[in-house]
């Protein structure tokens, strides 16, 4: 039976028993090469769901919009929407009881957004999502849909050592034309599955809190990498839904490499019982806190 059918099946069954308040998937969308984020409340509403090469969005983070609510929510899971969900019960943004899970493991998933911007239809989204992907296998689920996949992870640092290569003028210079393209959408902070804080510091109402120009959109990006820093499970969202294409990521792979390198090798979002070595302090600790 198709993945599609499938989910359709376990969705119908969830809804008709009550098991479950709504249902989020994928439903093809409006546009070709396009398939979108759906919430499904009702039984006879579940031919809508569909599995295919565009469900790339990481859907974890609609799961904060509910956390409050009555009831349970199911949701198909790839194993970045897994880790999201990891990360955001880590910290007490959800309730593992309140959640059922249907894990897809994931080949890699085509980007329509590249597509309709670079006319660029290959399997692997070259933004640096699924190109380094280290866990396209769910690492939470309550049921499990297809077979298990192999890592389709290359080269994961291999920009960042590019990047680190370039001379300090070089470096300045590469940064200041990223930093310069940010529009301050807030689109990277929006979808991160690691930026779950309910009141950001950017949405203070305060006469110039956090300016928009160039500088300022430098503090922004350096501020939000700071934050995710030690929690970003590599989803490469905040990258893909990036307007003018800043290499966000590129932030982030920055510190994950560095705090490999200082801390041994940490994979945040994948196991529960692992505290990562940036959220966890000892009063023994050898160096002072100052
Ligand atoms: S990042 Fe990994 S799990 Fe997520 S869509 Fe890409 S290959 Fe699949
Ligand atoms: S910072 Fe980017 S890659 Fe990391 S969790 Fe957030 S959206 Fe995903
Ligand atoms: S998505 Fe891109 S343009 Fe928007 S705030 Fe983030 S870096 Fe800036």
């Amino acid at each position: 039976m198709k993945i599609s059918e499938q989910i359709r099946d376990y969705a119908k069954k969830m809804l008709e028993e009550g098991e479950v308040k709504q249902f989020i998937g994928f439903e093809k969308g409006r546009l070709p090469f396009h398939s979108t984020p759906v919430f499904i409340t009702e039984p006879g509403q579940v031919e809508r769901l569909i599995w295919d090469d565009y469900c790339i969005t990481n859907l974890s983070k609609y799961l904060v919009n509910f956390s409050h609510e009555d009831g349970k929510t199911a949701l198909v899971v790839k194993g970045c929407d897994s880790r999201g969900i990891v990360r955001l019960i880590q910290d007490h943004q959800l309730q593992r009881e309140k959640l059922v899970l249907i894990g897809i493991p994931c080949q890699g998933m085509k980007d329509s957004l590249r597509f309709f911007s670079k006319g660029d239809d290959s399997l692997l989204s070259p933004g640096g999502k699924c190109q380094s992907c280290t866990h396209p296998n769910p690492v939470l689920y309550d049921i499990l849909i297809g077979e298990e996949v192999k890592s389709v992870n290359m080269d994961r640092f291999k920009k960042t050592e590019e990047i680190e290569n370039l001379n300090i003028d070089e470096r300045y210079l590469y940064w200041s034309r990223e930093f310069a393209r940010c529009i301050r959408c807030y689109a990277c902070r929006n979808v991160c599955p690691a930026c779950s804080c309910l009141s950001c510091y950017l949405d203070q109402h305060r006469v110039d809190w956090h300016g928009k120009d160039p500088a300022e959109n430098a503090s922004y990006l350096l501020t939000r990498a700071i934050h995710v820093a030690g929690r970003c499970i590599e989803c490469g969202e905040c990258a893909r839904v990036c307007p003018t294409g800043v290499s966000v990521m590129e932030l982030n792979k920055k510190l994950i490499k560095d705090i490999n390198e200082l801390f041994g090798e940490q994979d945040a979002g994948v196991d529960f019982s692992q505290t990562h070595p940036l959220c966890q302090y000892h009063t023994d600790d050898p160096d002072d806190f100052q």
